[in-house]
């Protein structure tokens, strides 16, 4: 593992000494950084010590990340990560684009992005001998803490909105997790979860509060760039990556994972990070767009649930993520998303609504003359369509129901 040295908050820049337990800067409440000395890691190791290693998982990434492996080699714990690229040719020739790689979080052990965070602060909460691992969820942070949580045997207590999707409901309770549905948005929950850890004394891994969240998601871009960047020609233009945001933790992660690997000299370019929001949910984007970074909540409605946030909990973040990387943020209307399931659908690839939404936050960027053919770009998608039935029903046709014979079914066909 690598040491880390502290933390530093990304609002006031006051820096922390390492403690077993800090989530927002005790001064202003703003996000912290978990702080590593890259100077001495980058003298240690050179890119082939780690794109050697045979482990495929987030965990072939341990000497870069400020956490020690929990355990549990032949458990999903350990299958986090290391998630798969495509890149079908319909898809490229739809978009005309000459580059293009779709990186499909859906394969997560708990079929989503949040396993790489939820993977990492199990690891923590191993270290300080945390008995109780919390966390507020709109469902995929919970299913993936409640996953990885019972790979290792620990105890783990989700809140999520009565609202959640069945079948994360589902994740939540099959995976053992004590599960607390609260009458009220995210928001409150996440609200409640911070009240109880503080008052119970459990550790809480709640998305744009624990700072090692960001620690797992970073994982991602060192994937993409042993996946992809290590590959572009020398002369090519940045890379592009496209991904959804609600809290805007993971475009954090992944704008940390790129600066880590720029601060080792690993990494020649940085690539450009866009954010895409739903219309109905878009705090960070109406920042962005406002030229600030003074976040005001919104009354959430998106049907992509996982990006349905009303006061986003690491903004600040994510608003320089695609600032610093010239980048840009993009809105897309619920609609579209719903028509971005089927036609990833019809390339052999499943996603949910929030999924989707990275993906037809790139066709608006093309067709809005932001990204041009010959830009590589890669888009995330962050979970698995399973997670979400109601959603995709609403993207297809109903299948007909026939008679089980061949009359009716020429009559069908004739239709
Ligand atoms: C959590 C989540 C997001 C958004 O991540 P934030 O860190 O909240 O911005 C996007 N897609 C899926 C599937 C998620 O579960
Ligand atoms: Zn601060």
């Amino acid at each position: 593992m690598a040491q880390y040295t502290g933390y530093k908050c990304s609002i006031c820049n006051k820096e922390f000494l390492p403690a077993s337990v800090l989530y927002t800067c005790p001064h202003c409440g703003g996000n912290l950084d978990v702080v590593i000395n890259f100077d001495q890691l980058g003298h240690k190791y050179q890119p082939e010590d780690i794109t050697s290693r045979t482990d495929y998982s987030l965990w072939r990434y341990l000497p870069l990340l400020p956490t020690s492996d929990p355990g549990g080699e032949r458990t999903p714990l350990h299958h986090a990560g290391w998630t798969p690229l495509y890149s079908p040719r319909k898809l490229l020739r739809n978009l005309g684009l000459h580059r293009f790689w779709l990186k499909d979080e859906g394969k997560n052990p708990t079929s989503s992005f949040k396993d790489r965070a939820s993977a990492i602060v199990v690891g923590r909460a191993r270290e300080i001998g945390a008995e109780i691992v919390v966390t507020a969820s709109t469902g995929n942070a919970g299913a993936a803490l409640a996953g990885m949580a019972a790979a290792i045997g620990q105890k783990a207590i989700i809140f999520a909105p009565k609202t959640a999707p069945q079948a994360k409901v589902a994740q939540l309770l099959i995976y053992g997790a004590e599960v607390i549905l609260v009458d009220g948005n995210y928001d409150a929950a996440f609200d409640l979860t911070v009240e109880a850890a503080q008052e119970f004394n459990w550790y809480c891994r709640n998305t744009g509060y624990n700072p090692f969240t960001l620690e797992g998601k970073k994982t991602a871009a060192f994937e993409i760039w042993e996946q992809i960047c290590l590959d572009l020609e020398e002369d090519s233009k940045p890379l592009c990556v496209f991904v959804s945001v609600g809290d805007g933790n993971i475009i954090s992660g992944i704008h940390k994972g790129f600066k880590d690997l720029f601060a080792l000299g690993w990494l020649k370019q940085m690539p450009r990070i866009f954010g895409v929001q739903s219309e109905k949910s878009a705090a960070i984007a109406n920042a962005y767009f406002a030229n600030t970074e003074t976040i005001i909540p919104v009354s959430a409605t998106t049907l992509a649930d996982s990006i349905s946030v009303d006061m986003p909990r690491d903004g600040v973040r994510a608003i320089r993520a695609a600032r610093d990387t010239g980048g840009a943020y993009l809105t897309v209307a619920d609609d579209d998303i719903i028509k971005g399931i089927s036609e990833l659908g019809t390339c052999g690839i499943f996603c949910e609504p929030a999924g989707s939404a990275a993906f037809v936050g790139l066709k608006k960027a093309i067709s809005t003359g932001m990204i041009f053919e010959d830009d590589p770009v890669v888009v995330i998608n962050t979970g698995n369509g399973l997670k979400d039935i109601r959603s995709a029903m609403m993207a297809v046709q109903v299948a007909p129901i026939i008679e089980p014979n061949l009359k009716s079914l020429k009559k069908h066909l004739q239709k």
